[in-house]
């Protein structure tokens, strides 16, 4: 029998992810990357499994993080020892994910740009096509819908700088800001580099719409204030697109990880979520005789308890001023550990009547 013929445009982690995963599937898989693996990236590089759905990473990794520093008014440790998260080299760990899939058999291509153009060609030659080129997507280019991702997307700015972070040691620093508007981060890879950033998630709040340079001044001045310095290395930053897209199929072009919109909603985090949804669109197209789904539902299955439970936890922080969310940092570093996200949704409805907006939200929560 005839291989189906799969074609993956963009080597991310969703890209990267449908490859190693399609081509042990024994289809047919060609991936075409504009740039080289594991270059021009756009990353803080903290790799969070929010879902325990996908393997630990192999390559890369620079170390586990086992405490945060989570400062709102005050500055606390949370203890991350029993959740998945890590810190990576994401160009080393996109490589090792290149090679796994080129030894599982798939053909890549890099420095082989696709354009809006060639999608109609491709689909003549290719049985299924998964776009994974972030955004803009080539699709929403070619479909119209290219600025869904600035509309529903945070905003973000990051240096890569060489300093002496050795105060930090091997822990992720979060500055988070009242009302859902968004937070600092300064993630360290090692004593001597660190990924620093400032990202604003609400689409109403007002600071979604400074210039690039008022935001490139922000982030100075958070530096500032939290006084990290150093050299820096590199600007990158733009847009996470956090709100999964209700339509991912579009003829037969399945879109995954930041081209689906699917980062998180209440931290930005996307590598988990492009590894999930690229696995997720070859196994479909795998068991494409007699889907019992569409490619969009079988993605909305699988995301839609994470999302929603991240969307609960945006909603709770979108209430909370200053004090109340200064309370609520408290409140998760002494119980973060035992709980987890997923049950921390439960313990904030329990929480919030302390706290001074909490009766109202309890009541849209519960009732
Ligand atoms: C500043 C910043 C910090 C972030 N920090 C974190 C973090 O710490 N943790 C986390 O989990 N997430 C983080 N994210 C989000 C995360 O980077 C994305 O969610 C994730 O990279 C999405 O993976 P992807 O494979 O869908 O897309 P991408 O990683 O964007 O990969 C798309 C690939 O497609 C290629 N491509 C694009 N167009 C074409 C074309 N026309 N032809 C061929 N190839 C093409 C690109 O070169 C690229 O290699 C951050 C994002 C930003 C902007």
């Amino acid at each position: 029998m005839d291989k189906k013929r799969v074609c993956v445009i963009g080597a991310g982690p969703a890209g990267l992810s449908a490859a190693v995963e399609g081509a042990r599937l024994g289809l047919k898989i060609d991936l075409f990357e504009r740039s080289e693996i594991g270059k021009h990236i756009r990353c803080a590089e903290g790799f969070y499994d929010s879902m325990h759905l996908v393997d630990k990473p192999e390559v890369g990794v620079r170390y586990k993080v086992d405490e945060a520093l989570l400062k709102v008014k005050n500055e606390y440790r949370v203890g991350c020892r029993n959740i998945n998260l890590w810190m990576i080299d994401r160009g080393e760990w996109q490589q090792g994910l290149a090679e796994q899939a080129r030894a599982e058999g798939a053909r890549i291509f890099e420095k082989a740009r696709i354009t809006s153009d060639q999608l109609a060609d491709l689909e003549s030659e290719y049985d299924w096509i998964i776009d994974a080129t972030g955004v803009p997507s080539i699709t929403s280019v070619r479909y119209g819908f290219r600025d869904y991702y600035k509309r529903n997307g945070a905003v973000t700015v990051q240096y890569i700088l060489k300093g002496d972070f050795t105060s930090l040691g091997e822990r992720l620093k979060f500055l988070a800001f009242p009302h859902y508007k968004g937070y600092f981060w300064v993630f360290p890879k090692s004593s001597t580099t660190a990924n620093v950033g400032l990202g604003y998630f609400d689409p109403e709040c007002k600071d979604r719409n400074l210039s690039g340079k008022q935001l490139w001044a922000r982030l100075e001045q958070l530096m500032a204030q939290e006084r990290i310095t150093g050299q820096i290395i590199k600007r990158t930053g733009g847009i996470v697109p956090i709100r999964l897209r209700e339509q991912l199929q579009y003829g037969k072009v399945l879109l995954v990880g930041d081209a689906a919109g699917c980062a998180s909603p209440l931290h930005g985090g996307g590598i988990d979520t492009a590894l999930i949804t690229g696995r997720e669109a070859v196994r479909w197209i795998a068991g494409n005789k007699g889907k019992k789904s569409s490619f969009s539902d079988t993605i909305w299955c699988i995301l839609s308890p994470k999302l929603d439970v991240e969307k609960g936890l945006c909603q709770i922080w979108k209430e909370l001023d200053l004090e109340a969310l200064d309370k609520a940092a408290a409140f998760i570093a002494q119980n973060w550990q035992n709980i987890g996200i997923m049950k921390l949704m439960r313990y904030s409805i329990r929480l919030l009547p302390k706290l001074s907006t909490g009766l109202r939200l309890r009541r849209g929560l519960i009732g």
